[in-house]
């Protein structure tokens, strides 16, 4: 299963154009496109886990099956936990797109760059201060 958290794949890579303004009207359309689509693709899977649950609930037919059953049970509910996580951050990321913010490094100010952005449309921080807060993690031990 692919890593949901941090890819979107279904698209095709912004053709750059030499001496292009970093976040034009098209790219911040090629953007606005990425997370949408990643949206809706979140929504439909919490739709389908709420829909599995739903049926599983009313299949309680031998008391045995009860512990593997709200084993999965709770490991769908994380996963839809972290969906609706990940969809509250794409709709912040989208907002930004709006007020121009979107793009830029929130520590340090510079431009994110449109591969990386593509790698992780919801990266709020330059590849420098990524890994900065990375290793401050570490230390920390979090
Ligand atoms: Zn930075």
């Amino acid at each position: 299963m692919p890593n949901q958290e941090t890819q979107f794949t279904h698209f095709e890579p912004y053709p750059i154009k030499e001496g292009e303004e970093y976040m034009n009207d098209a790219q911040k359309d090629h953007f606005r496109r990425i997370l949408n689509a990643w949206k809706q693709e979140l929504m439909e899977e919490v739709d389908r886990t709420v829909n599995h649950l739903q049926e599983e609930a009313t299949n309680f037919a031998d008391p045995s099956d009860r512990a593997s059953q709200e084993e999965e049970f709770s490991l769908e509910l994380r996963t839809r936990d972290r969906e609706r996580k990940l969809i509250n951050k794409i709709s912040k990321a989208m907002e930004t797109i709006d007020d121009d913010d979107y793009g830029y490094c929130a520590a340090c100010g510079v431009e994110i760059g449109v591969r990386r952005l593509e790698a992780r449309p919801t990266a709020t921080l330059c590849i420098d201060c990524k890994t900065l807060a990375e290793i401050k993690e570490k230390q920390l031990g979090i």
